[in-house]
């Protein structure tokens, strides 16, 4: 089987198979050598490293991850996708092909299965309506990461790796740096995929923390008032943390924890760092 990851390889097996685009399963292939080169470099892909990748298509990076990694598993929910992996992966012995919902795969037990439990590195070109449950869920879940390399969308990357006081700081951001370092490693324009998705692409890749960066007691009550936070960008920290109905402390003890954190009462939660939320959820679970 020829390497794919140029236009007229790609379009030679979607005609051999007939293939037909589903749009529910954000399906761009894609079709571009260099992209697929910073992927692998980026990822920095060894003989030793097992490799879980998430959404093969028709198969074009993972030929590439076989070829680098010592072993790979691609879980693909696409049904009519299973026969052509079978053909485009033929030449390789080191690829299983999983027909299931990524978000449904217990990813703790493939990693204990098929690398002794010991951290995993994931790389994918996810479809954008799922990027983000299946990048907390990975997290969340403790699975044994070393890396997820992954290509987004542009303004998603961005939310990743911004700071304070700037419009795409959220949820999300701080997420993803509690648990990780966001680099952006190359950003992918629409017509390096086929068929050309309407926004522009980024490849982030985030480094798990080999320590935690902040010292919090209670992580889901941290990312409880993390969310209080950003749920109503308009108003005051203390006006959010006060109308979420999960966080159960006072008008006055918020105020209070505002005071010992050493912030004025007017304060907008985007302008607080990881730390300052770290440290503020810690006050206010003394209130509770
Ligand atoms: N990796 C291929 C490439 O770079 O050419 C395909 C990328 S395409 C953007 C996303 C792929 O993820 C599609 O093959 C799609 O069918 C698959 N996919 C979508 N939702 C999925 C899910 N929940 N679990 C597993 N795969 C999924």
């Amino acid at each position: 089987m020829a390497t794919l990851g140029n236009p007229q390889n790609t379009i030679a097996v979607l005609q051999k198979y007939k293939f037909n685009f589903q749009k529910k399963f954000g399906q761009n292939f894609l079709i571009d050598t260099h992209v697929l080169d910073k992927i692998i470099d980026a990822a920095g892909i060894t003989k030793e490293d097992f490799v879980l990748e998430i959404g093969p298509g028709i198969g074009t990076m993972t030929q590439y991850l076989c070829e680098n990694a010592r072993e790979v598993v691609a879980v693909e929910i696409d049904k009519n996708l299973i026969p052509i992996l079978e053909d485009t992966l033929s030449d390789y012995r080191n690829v299983t092909v999983i027909n299931q919902d990524i978000l449904k795969l217990d990813i703790p037990a493939l990693a204990k299965e098929k690398n002794d439990g010991k951290p995993i590195k994931v790389v994918a070109n996810l479809p954008y309506y799922i990027t983000t449950p299946i990048i907390m869920g990975l997290f969340e879940s403790h699975v044994p990461i070393d890396s997820i390399t992954i290509m987004v969308q542009k303004e998603v990357a961005d939310r990743m790796q911004v700071g304070p006081g700037t419009k795409d700081y959220g949820a999300l951001s701080l997420a993803v740096q509690y648990y990780a370092k966001p680099e952006i490693v190359a950003n992918v324009p629409p017509n390096c995929f086929m068929p050309r998705p309407k926004v522009g692409s980024a490849v982030i890749r985030l480094t798990r923390h080999e320590q935690c960066p902040v010292e919090v007691e209670d992580e889901k009550f941290m990312f409880r008032v993390i969310r209080a936070s950003f749920n109503q960008r308009r108003k005051t920290l203390a006006n959010g943390l006060n109308n979420a109905p999960d966080i159960q402390v006072s008008k006055e003890d918020i105020a209070k924890a505002l005071e010992e954190l050493g912030v004025g009462a007017s304060i907008r939660g985007e302008t607080l760092t990881l730390e300052q939320f770290a440290r503020l959820s810690n006050i206010l679970k003394k209130y509770m």
